[in-house]
């Protein structure tokens, strides 16, 4: 008798009965009067205990009964959640410079792998720090570039020569500015920290409650957990980029036309939408196989933004308030 529980899948951890059932599932499938344990289904934690075909009856997952019976099999050789006792810094290196290739990434992680929360929910909350460091950073580097070559180039007194271009003062000034944001907002910055936060947790919570959307499949949510915490640390690192770029350019460009102030606002908000969602959408359609991923995704993102909105108005209102 199947039934049906969404618990974390318990795995075997007898070595000789692992081996016992590596061999019965070469001959096809399981001797389920022999399994002392429960299978569950890697995508929705079905239990799979009595079923002949590998296929799960409740989201349709195709699997080979050997990984699914194999604890052995569920480890991967580069991912930092199984590898971060061992080597830390080197796998998180690795998993985090793989997954800016997400369809790659992905083709290297099976749905059946070992997930381990507490490492992806360091994955992320590394991928908060990762988004300020590299946007605060990079702006800090080309300023201290860029005011070098102004300093070689225009050498005071410059008014001997053809002065430097405004341009390139203004955008010195932008980056200094951003680089120094952190110090000078003070306090004032929590509101940037918790608004990427609630950015982060509706990332999460979205795709959890879109069940319907994605074919009726009731997916694990540490599944949903380890698809955003792989895909969102380069998301960010390239949100920053895409933040930093359009804040120079806001100091940068004046528009006459109202409406192209509208058209510059709109594609910086699809920037921060689409990059999201596309790194996600990848994670759901390669790696959790379900339909309709990319549609998910970009909604997940679109309804992240208007959360970080939200708690970026509620926020200032609370510290107006305080001080
Ligand atoms: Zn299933």
């Amino acid at each position: 008798m199947n039934t049906k529980k969404f618990d974390p899948p318990k795995t075997c951890t007898d070595a000789s009965a692992q081996a016992n059932f590596a061999s019965l599932g070469r001959e096809g499938q399981p001797d389920w009067d022999i399994v002392e344990f429960d299978v569950f289904c890697s995508r929705c934690a079905y239990n799979l205990r009595a079923l002949s075909k590998p296929r799960c009856p409740e989201c349709g997952l195709q699997f080979d009964w050997h990984v699914v019976l194999d604890e052995a099999a569920r480890h991967s050789d580069f991912l930092f959640e199984h590898n971060w006792e061992t080597r830390p810094i080197l796998s998180w290196w690795t998993t985090f410079r793989r997954s800016f290739r997400p369809i790659r990434f992905w083709n290297n992680v099976s749905i059946h792998d070992r997930v381990c929360p507490g490492p992806l929910w360091f994955m992320l909350g590394v991928s908060i720090v990762l988004f300020f460091v590299v946007l605060h950073g990079t702006a800090l580097c080309s300023w201290i570039i860029l005011d070098h070559i102004y300093d070689n180039l225009y050498p005071v007194p410059w008014r001997f020569g053809p002065g430097p271009p405004p341009t390139l003062e203004l955008v010195i000034a932008e980056l200094e500015d951003i680089a120094q944001a952190p110090v000078l907002l003070g306090s004032k910055y929590l509101l940037a920290l918790t608004s990427i936060m609630s950015f982060l947790l509706a990332m999460l919570a979205v795709p959890c409650s879109l069940w319907q959307t994605l074919g009726k499949c009731r997916v694990r949510t540490v599944q949903i957990l380890r698809t955003v915490a792989y895909m969102l640390p380069p998301a960010f690192v390239l949100c920053s980029w895409v933040i930093l770029c359009f804040i120079i350019l806001m100091g940068l460009v004046r528009f006459d036309n109202p409406m192209h102030d509208f058209v510059f606002a709109f594609s910086f908000i699809f920037a921060v939408t689409l990059i999201p969602a596309f790194y996600v959408g990848t994670g759901l359609k390669r790696y959790l196989q379900l339909p309709r991923a990319y549609f998910v995704a970009v909604v997940t993102s679109i309804i992240a933004l208007l959360f970080l909105m939200s708690t970026n108005v509620i926020m200032a209102a609370v510290l107006r308030s305080l001080w």
